[in-house]
């Protein structure tokens, strides 16, 4: 897979072993590093951890600051990465503001598209093939809708069934998530008050005159990948510091400054499922991560919370920590595993609900091709047998170009 990382990315920092340059997905040092992110690292070499300038080389164990997906300052998405340069070939057409409804199958070859676009209820027919990249949550309803996916389940729903395919919306894997939060007094942070506006009104013009300032911000600046017991061989959690408040995704906002923590587990055991609400593409499918369903689980995260508590204890931080926000009072191990249990959440990396492989199980074969049916791939996050040990959206983009070089390959024959 390294191959294709490396095709996908120009890292500013040039190329190397690990990294690209020249591809599409620009990767760049934060161009204004928040002053907290020094905090951040000081504490983490204070609780033990080791210093790490690049998680994506030679080792992934460390604290360190996180490269971004940017372009001069702003976010490099996908779209802007490879669609933007793309716009102008006569052999593309983007067809914004649609919802794709079902894939159309002439027996067991799908042969086109069906979706609820600006003018309304539309077909597409392929003429070499159909691509499904709806995510990790969406590419399984999809199939659903289309009638591919477990037969009782499609009949309940009174879909007709395409082929019996019992793996779709199984295997759903994400990395179970901790966040610490603390109030700060220091104004260096994110924060809601009178004066944050006049803050934001002087970031806004940095940002607009050079692209530099508190506005270039990913919020999660630095981090760690660390080993929560020393005689494992890789690390099984990851730490993302927040230079704001975090809580409920960012819904719930607080008065005030502050900072936060969170700690994901790398390798969860938990796995869960997404399965249909009912036959209504515009209905949200139902989502059910089960997280800390395998002991181990809540296991690994309890340690993977000391050891983040160690780093946000650590005396860097004492001159900016008014109080902690959420786990006051959690000191027994069983009182951890509570408030672990009631506020565990995902960090947004579900994976595996058309996982590849051979097994009866597998939704796609090792080129990507739904098994048992034609002219018919799944492309995203979704094919990814197992988690990956990290952040996904790199690992997505690699299996896109790999993708890419399957179906040119296969076109040619
Ligand atoms: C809030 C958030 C923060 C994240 N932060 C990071 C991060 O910092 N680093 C990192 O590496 N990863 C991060 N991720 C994860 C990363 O974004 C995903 O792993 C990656 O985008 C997965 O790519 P994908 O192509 O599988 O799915 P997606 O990017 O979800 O793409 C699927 C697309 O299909 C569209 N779609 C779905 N259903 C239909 C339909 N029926 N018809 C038409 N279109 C449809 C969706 O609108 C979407 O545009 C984050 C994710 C979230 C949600």
């Amino acid at each position: 897979m390294l191959p294709y990382f490396r095709k996908s990315e120009n890292n500013e920092r040039g190329a190397d072993e690990y990294h690209g340059s020249g591809g599409p997905l620009n990767v760049a040092d934060l161009r204004s590093p928040n002053p907290f992110v020094k905090v951040f690292l000081e504490a983490a070499r204070q609780a033990g951890l080791p210093a790490n300038g690049d998680f994506n080389g030679a080792s992934q164990e460390g604290a360190g600051p996180y490269q971004v997906t940017q372009k001069n300052g702003e976010r490099c998405s996908s779209a802007s990465a490879y669609i933007g340069p793309a716009r102008s070939r006569s052999n593309l057409a983007v067809i914004t503001g649609a919802r794709a409804t079902r894939v159309l199958f002439e027996g067991t070859r799908a042969i086109g598209v069906a979706y609820r676009g600006p003018g309304g209820d539309t077909e597409v027919r392929a003429a070499k093939e159909v691509v499904l990249s709806a995510g990790a949550l969406q590419s399984p309803q999809l199939l659903l809708l289309s009638g591919v996916g477990p037969g009782p389940m499609l009949q309940r729903f009174g879909i007709p069934v395409v082929q019996d395919t019992p793996g779709v919306g199984r295997n759903l894997q994400d990395h179970p998530d901790f966040v610490f939060a603390y109030r700060s007094q220091s104004r260096d942070l994110f924060g809601i008050s009178v004066s944050a506006a006049w803050y934001m009104l002087k970031a806004w013009w940095e940002y607009s005159r050079r692209r530099r300032g508190m506005l270039t911000t990913n919020f999660a600046e630095a981090g760690a990948f660390a080993k929560t017991d020393p005689s494992l061989e890789l690390p099984d959690v990851q730490l993302h510091f927040v230079i704001a408040i975090m809580d409920d995704h960012g819904r719930r906002l607080h008065w005030g400054y502050g900072y936060s923590c969170h700690v994901c587990l790398l390798r969860p055991k938990s796995v869960g499922h997404v399965r249909l609400k009912s036959a209504d593409p515009f209905d949200a499918p139902l989502i059910d991560p089960n997280f800390l369903s395998d002991p181990a689980d809540l296991e690994g995260m309890l340690r993977g919370f000391k050891l983040t508590r160690r780093v946000m204890d650590s005396p860097a931080f004492d001159p900016y920590r008014l109080s902690e926000m959420f786990t006051t009072g959690a000191r027994s191990d069983d009182e951890i595993r509570s408030i672990l249990r009631a506020r565990a959440d995902n960090v947004y990396h579900p994976v595996g609900t058309c996982r590849m492989g051979s097994d009866p199980i597998a939704v796609v074969d090792a080129e990507l091709r739904v098994r048992g049916l034609e002219r018919l791939r799944v492309v995203d996050a979704s094919i990814m047998p197992t988690l990956v040990a990290g952040n996904t959206n790199a690992p997505t983009i690699m299996i896109a170009e790999k993708a890419a070089d399957l179906i040119k390959a296969s076109a040619r024959l």
